[in-house]
C-alpha cells in the first residue's frame, strides 16, 4: 500500500502542531490541514488573548495602588479599539511563528478543511484525497450555547475578542473557567458585569474554600454574581423594555444607542429564574465546550464517538481504527493546552519512536485567571476526605502589598496532607500570581513531597508563598 504521507494531522492547534513538528523531526513525511487560523483555540481565541486581556484589565486597580504608593498618576479611559488592534497584531505574529515552525520542520501545510474518507485517507475541502499511514485528529472544541430562543443574540468566548466596542453592561451565563475569568476581565475594563451561575458556588470541582474566596473577591471587585440563578428567556429589547430603566445601556439623546452585537440593536432583555427582568447591552454564554467532531466522517471510517461527540481513545490516544489517533480537546479528557501538547508528544513517542508512552493525566497543576487568581494541584479537601484521613493546613491573610494600598483582598494558602503517608495530596492558592506559584508547587507534589519536606525548606521572606513552608499546626483534621 503506498501513502502520500507517514502522518496527516487534522487541526493546527497546540496539540496538532506539536505532534506534526516532532513527528517530522524523526524523518517522517508529515502534512497538516487547518481550516481556520494556525494556533487553534489557545493562540487565536483562548489562553493567549484571554491572558493579555487579564493583564489589560488589571491596570484599573494598579492606578489606584500606584497612588497609594506615592505616584501621581491619573486614570484615563480604556481604549478598547487601540488595545484590540494591538492584540490582533500580536495574534498575527504568533500565528506566523506557528507557520514558520511547521514549514521549518518540513511539515506540508494545507489551508483547508480535512475530513476522513477511510482509515488511511483524508479528503480536503479542495476536493483532493490524500493517503497517510497514520492520521491524527486534533480538531479541538468549540463553545456550546443552550438551545433556547434568542440565544443567537448572545456572544461566546469566540466573539469576545472581536467586539466592535466594549459593552456598557454584560450578563455572563456560567460558573466555569471561562465565565468566571471573563467576569473579572470585563469588570476590570469598566463593563458592568452580572454573572448567573445555576449551582451553589462557581468553579465546580475546585476546592470549596478556594472557590468561596474567589467568589468573594470577585464580588468585592464589583462583579454582580448571582448563584442558583439561570436565564429563562431572552429576546431583543423593545422600546418599552428600555423605558425608565437601563443603567447599563448607553442612551444617545434619549434613545438607546445602536448596539452592534445585540439582536435588535437595542440591548437584550433577559428574564431570570429569580424573577428579575433586565436589559443588558450584551449577553455572553460560557456554558461549556463540545468536541469538534461533526461532519468529520469519523463514524463512517470506524472511529467510535462518545455521547458528547468526543472521540474515544485508549491510553495511547489510539481510536478504534488502529491507524487513526486523536489528541486534545476533541477527546474531551482534560481540556488544557499543555495536556494536548503532552498527548501529542506521547503519540509521536509511541508511533514514530517505537516507545509506547501512555499520557500521565495525574496531578496536573492548573490556574484559573479569575481576579483573584486561583492555582491548584492535586486533590481538593472534599475529594481527599473521601479517600483517607487528612490534615488541612491553611492560612488566609492580607498580603503586604494590598494592605499598604488599603485593599481588603485576602489570599489563601492551603495544603491537604495525608495523615498516613504525610504526602501533600493537594495545594490550593488564591492570590496574585497563583498560577506562577502553583507551577512550582506542582513539581514538589508530583515528586511526592511530604509536609515535612515542605517544612524543611527555608522560607523566602517576605513573600506570600513563604506561608506554604511555615504552617505548623493543622487547621483541622478529617
Ligand atoms: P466549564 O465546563 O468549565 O463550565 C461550564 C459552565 O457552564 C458550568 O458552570 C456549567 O454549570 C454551566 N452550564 C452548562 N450548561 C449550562 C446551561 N444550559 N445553563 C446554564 N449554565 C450552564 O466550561 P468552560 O466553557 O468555562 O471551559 C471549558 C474548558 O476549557 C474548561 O473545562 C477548561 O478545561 C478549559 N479552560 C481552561 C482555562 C484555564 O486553564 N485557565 C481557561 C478557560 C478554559 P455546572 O457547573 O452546573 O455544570
Amino acid at each position: 500500500m503506498t501513502f502520500d504521507y507517514d502522518l496527516f494531522v487534522i487541526g493546527g492547534g497546540s496539540g496538532g502542531v506539536r505532534a506534526a513538528r516532532v513527528a517530522a523531526a524523526t524523518g517522517a513525511k508529515v502534512a497538516l490541514a487547518e481550516e481556520y487560523r494556525m494556533g487553534g483555540t489557545c493562540v487565536i481565541r483562548g489562553c493567549v488573548p484571554k491572558k493579555l486581556m487579564v493583564f489589560a484589565s488589571g491596570y484599573a486597580e494598579m492606578f489606584d495602588d500606584a497612588r497609594a504608593y506615592g505616584w501621581d498618576v491619573q486614570e484615563g479611559p480604556f481604549d478598547w479599539p487601540k488595545f484590540r488592534t494591538h492584540l490582533h497584531a500580536e495574534l498575527d505574529r504568533l500565528e506566523g511563528i506557528y507557520r514558520k515552525l511547521l514549514s521549518g520542520s518540513n511539515v506540508e501545510i494545507f489551508d483547508a478543511r480535512a475530513t476522513l474518507k477511510d482509515a488511511h485517507t483524508v479528503t480536503l475541502s479542495t476536493g483532493q484525497d490524500l493517503r497517510a499511514k497514520h492520521i491524527l485528529v486534533a480538531t479541538g472544541g468549540r463553545p456550546v450555547v443552550p438551545d433556547m430562543a434568542g440565544a443567537e443574540l448572545a456572544i461566546t468566548s469566540n466573539e469576545v475578542f472581536l467586539l466592535d466596542r466594549m459593552p456598557k453592561s454584560i450578563l455572563i451565563i456560567g460558573g466555569g473557567y471561562i465565565a468566571s475569568e471573563f467576569a473579572g476581565i470585563l469588570n476590570g475594563l469598566g463593563v458592568k458585569v452580572t454573572q448567573f451561575y445555576r449551582g451553589a458556588q462557581i468553579l465546580r470541582g475546585f476546592d470549596d474554600e478556594a472557590r468561596g474566596l474567589v467568589a468573594e473577591g470577585m464580588r468585592a471587585k464589583g462583579v454582580n454574581l448571582h448563584l442558583g440563578t439561570n436565564i429563562v428567556e431572552m429576546r431583543a429589547a423593545t422600546k418599552e423594555d428600555l423605558e425608565g430603566v437601563q443603567e447599563g445601556v448607553p442612551m444617545e439623546s434619549g434613545k438607546p444607542a445602536q448596539l452592534p452585537h445585540a439582536g435588535g440593536g437595542h440591548g437584550i432583555w433577559v428574564k431570570a429564574t429569580n424573577g428579575t427582568e433586565e436589559v443588558y447591552d450584551q449577553v455572553m454564554f460560557a456554558t461549556g465546550r463540545a468536541p469538534n467532531t461533526e461532519g468529520m466522517g469519523l463514524e463512517a471510517a470506524g472511529v467510535t464517538v462518545g455521547r458528547r461527540g468526543e472521540i474515544i481513545v485508549d491510553e495511547y490516544s489510539q481510536t478504534a481504527v488502529p491507524s487513526i489517533y486523536a489528541i486534545g480537546d476533541v477527546t474531551n479528557r482534560v481540556q488544557l493546552t499543555p495536556v494536548a501538547i503532552r498527548e501529542g508528544m506521547a503519540f509521536v513517542e509511541t508511533v514514530f519512536k517505537g516507545n509506547p508512552t501512555a499520557v500521565d493525566h495525574d496531578l496536573i497543576p492548573s490556574a484559573v485567571f479569575t481576579q483573584p487568581e486561583l492555582g491548584t494541584v492535586g486533590l481538593t479537601e472534599e475529594q481527599a476526605r473521601e479517600i483517607e484521613p487528612v490534615e488541612i493546613y491553611c492560612t488566609s491573610f492580607k498580603p503586604m502589598n494590598h494592605a499598604f494600598a488599603g485593599r481588603d483582598d485576602r489570599v489563601l494558602m492551603k495544603l491537604v496532607v495525608s495523615k498516613a503517608t504525610r504526602k501533600v495530596l493537594g495545594c490550593h492558592i488564591v492570590a496574585d500570581h497563583a498560577g506562577e506559584m502553583i507551577q512550582l508547587v506542582g513539581i514538589a507534589v508530583k515528586m511526592g513531597a511530604t509536609k515535612e519536606d515542605f517544612d524543611r525548606t527555608v522560607a523566602v521572606h517576605p513573600t506570600m508563598a513563604e506561608e506554604l513552608v511555615t504552617m505548623k499546626e493543622p487547621m483541622r483534621t478529617a
